[in-house]
């Protein structure tokens, strides 16, 4: 019947949510050729959904090279089917976990795609970020006679170790503070309550105007700061008058080429050691969390340190890994995969038995 459908769609679910908890997902995402570049000459392929194949890596080394994921999307996955495969994590926030959702990858790769979308944004366009938090008002919607639900978000960004707030025009430094009492830990930073996908593209394009951008050979657009979009939830029962809180977020890293290649000097420089140091910092975060180990380097940055709460422990983690198929970047890719590998707890590289 309709009803035993819905419940086994609902254990599945939840044992997706299950297998998430303190364990990091790795989903890797190639984009396509872009119009007006020469097509066909793609350096890596998805060869099933879970695997990503190099069959030519040239001077990075002999044979092909295969490299397994949790997921794979190919250049022809849609926006809605890549949400689709995130969605247990985020619903996930209302039932009071913390998520923590990154978009790794060097610039161009498709970072702020998945994570926001396309320039010019259409319905179908609309990334990660504005379907979460359409998932949360829906969900929130459906639960109201049994759960109230207050949404609030934030928007931070990272830039040469100093945190700034998106959602004002000014040029601020704020403060991280860990283990705060609501569990909001950069409390001078604006929360700003929202009940619709409307109210949040509305914030989120004034975030993106405040966000530090300035150009490098790579891309005359590159974004050199990471920018975080927060979402805090707290749910009241109006049965019990007990309470939850949730917290997810959502972050569109610095792009992860390294500086030699983008001949940076002096402020470009100086920006791109910055990024380099703390995106090590998260992966050594990251990988010392799946090792298990008991010291967790959190406060090597100021990026692992906004994050802290979110990774590990309870928390559920998930890095999109963004690919560019061009040859060009086969290097970056390499390194790329690198990282995947470093930050993952399933087996990397391991390349699997052709079937
Ligand atoms: P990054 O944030 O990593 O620097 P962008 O998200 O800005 O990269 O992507 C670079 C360009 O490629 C943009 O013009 C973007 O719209 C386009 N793009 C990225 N991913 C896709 C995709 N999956 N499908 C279509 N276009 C894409």
């Amino acid at each position: 019947s309709g009803y035993r459908k819905v419940l086994e769609e609902n254990r599945k679910l939840y044992n997706q949510v299950q297998d998430l908890k303190g364990n990091i997902r790795v989903y890797c995402r190639v984009r396509p050729f872009l119009p007006g570049q020469p097509s066909g000459l793609s350096v890596v392929e998805a060869t099933d959904d879970q695997t990503l194949t190099i069959p030519n890596p040239g001077k990075y080394g002999k044979g092909k090279k295969s490299f397994n994921f949790n997921k794979v999307f190919g250049p022809s996955a849609s926006q809605e089917q890549v949400f689709s495969d995130t969605q247990p994590l985020i619903r996930s926030v209302l039932d009071g976990y913390n998520v923590c959702i990154f978009a790794y990858g060097q610039t161009g790769s498709g970072k702020t795609y998945t994570m926001t979308g396309p320039k010019e944004l259409t319905t179908e366009g609309l990334g990660v970020n504005y379907r979460a938090l359409g998932d949360l008002f829906q969900i929130s919607e459906q639960r109201k006679d049994s759960i109230c639900y207050e949404i609030y978000v934030q928007m931070i960004e990272i830039y040469n170790e100093q945190v700034r707030d998106l959602l004002v025009t000014d040029v601020n430094t704020l403060e991280i503070r860990n283990n705060s009492s609501n569990g909001v830990n950069v409390p001078n930073a604006n929360l700003v309550p929202v009940t619709s996908t409307t109210e949040v593209i509305h914030l989120m394009t004034l975030g993106h105007k405040n966000r530090t951008v300035g150009s490098t050979a790579m891309n005359d657009r590159s974004s050199r700061s990471h920018s975080c979009l927060t979402v805090h939830v707290q749910g009241r029962d109006l049965t019990s008058g007990s309470t939850l809180r949730g917290c997810m977020h959502l972050v569109d890293l610095a792009g992860s080429e390294r500086a030699d290649k983008s001949e940076a000097i002096g402020d470009r420089l100086k920006e791109a050691q910055h990024i380099n140091r703390s995106l090590s910092a998260l992966g050594d975060v990251i990988s010392s969390l799946a090792q298990k180990q008991s010291h967790v380097p959190y406060r090597n940055s100021k990026l692992t340190q906004l994050l802290q709460d979110s990774l590990g422990g309870q928390a559920k983690t998930l890095m999109f890994v963004h690919i560019s198929p061009e040859p060009d970047a086969l290097g970056e890719t390499i390194s790329t995969l690198k990282f995947a590998e470093r930050v993952s707890t399933i087996e990397l590289g391991a390349a699997r038995t052709n079937k």
